[in-house]
């Protein structure tokens, strides 16, 4: 699996960075992408990626401030024309996104030829796809601000056919039953599957945050995650003039990252004051101050493997 951020620029583009949409290929376990927000000009984004948009099939929005949002309809309309014919797509957002996407498209006589399933979530809501659980949770943010906890199911073990070889058992059609079964019964001898496969692997978790201050939700949702994505639209300056605009500050989420011992933090939504090189600078000084920090500031088209982490 990985992440593609193609826009990190918070508020406003820039030169250098469009507004916020984030994508997750879900391969190999899906052969799909969730997008997660469609800020202004996400599809111009898409086009210089591999991602194709009949592969798209949830989004998520965060909140309905612009720079999450206006590039949905745009992007809604161009999936018809990109390989989107007949294939269902899912869009998950706060009250008031169905109304968004209705009157939009209503007004500019645009028409899906794909059903769309338009769901507006709550605080605590849970939703599943695929064995994948979504949990929802209400930020602080001046308007409703929601992020999204993924959790994925736990792997099974790789088959240790070592140790199937060793007793004599040669590979075969039975190394599927010890593969996916408890019990496998083979040349008179019964045998305790479980015993032949490694340890399973804990499912990854991810979560895609929306704006927001600090707020005791963000702790529920970043428990013990892979990776967070999470906004700093200050990476540096004033605790308090972040706060008093409902946005996140480094040292905020630094202290989350800590708190909660998320092992990658992927940074995003930074102001549209910085350009690429004040980053840069700003990120070394991050790492002078917080060493035991593990994060990233993510510029546009940064891909990062999750199953690195
Ligand atoms: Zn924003
Ligand atoms: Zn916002």
């Amino acid at each position: 699996m990985e992440i593609t951020f193609l826009g990190t620029s918070a508020g406003l583009p820039t030169k250098e960075r469009n507004t916020q949409a984030t994508v997750l290929s879900l391969n190999p376990l899906l052969n799909e992408y969730w997008l997660f927000d469609a800020g202004e000009a996400v599809q111009h984004q898409i086009l210089h990626t591999r991602i194709k948009l009949g592969k798209l099939s949830a989004i998520f929005i965060t909140h309905m401030h612009g720079d999450h949002l206006f590039g949905l309809p745009g992007l809604l309309s161009s999936r018809s024309f990109q390989g989107g014919e007949n294939k269902p797509l899912t869009v998950y957002g706060p009250v008031g996104i169905k109304s968004f996407i209705e009157t939009t498209l209503s007004l500019s006589a645009s028409h899906l030829n794909y059903p769309l399933e338009v769901i507006e979530v709550e605080d605590s809501d849970c939703f599943e796809r695929h064995d994948i659980r979504i949990k929802v949770g209400l930020l602080s943010h001046g308007v409703p601000s929601y992020g999204y906890r993924l959790e994925f199911p736990d792997q099974e073990g790789r088959l240790l056919q070592e140790k199937l070889v060793a007793e004599g058992i040669a590979p075969g059609p039975v190394y599927r039953e010890f593969k996916s079964q408890d019990t496998v019964y083979y040349g008179g001898k019964v045998y305790d599957a479980s015993t032949y496969r490694a340890e399973q692997i804990p499912g990854k978790i991810i979560t895609f945050f929306g704006d927001t201050m600090p707020s005791i939700n963000e702790e529920k949702l970043a428990a013990d995650a892979d990776i967070i994505v999470h906004e700093s639209t200050y990476l540096e300056g004033d605790l308090g003039l972040s706060h008093q605009y409902h946005h996140s500050h480094i040292n905020d989420v630094i202290k989350l990252a800590e708190r909660c011992q998320v092992k990658l933090t992927l940074i995003n939504h930074v102001s549209n004051r910085y350009h690429q090189q004040d980053i840069q600078l700003l990120e070394a000084r991050i790492r002078r101050e917080a060493p035991d920090f593990n994060f990233r500031i993510a510029r546009d088209f940064l891909s990062v493997s999750v199953n690195m982490v």
